[in-house]
């Protein structure tokens, strides 16, 4: 399984390449919610398991 980081805010990181099917923290399979982080200055696309909540910052860059 690959690296997962989780930071402060309870954002987790993965590599894109490892592919993201199931919420690795509670093993929800059917897909995920999106919204958009505006915090960090470039808006970036976060995925949200939308049973547990836990969110996936993919280092996904959108101009909105
Ligand atoms: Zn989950």
């Amino acid at each position: 399984m690959a690296t997962v980081n989780i930071s402060r805010d309870g954002t987790v990181t993965r590599p894109m390449s490892s592919g993201l099917e199931v919420c690795v923290n509670c093993g929800y399979k059917r897909g995920f919610h999106v919204t958009i982080n505006t915090g960090t200055g470039k808006p970036m696309i976060i995925l949200v398991c939308p049973d547990c909540g836990t969110k996936y910052d993919l280092d996904w860059p959108v101009n909105i």
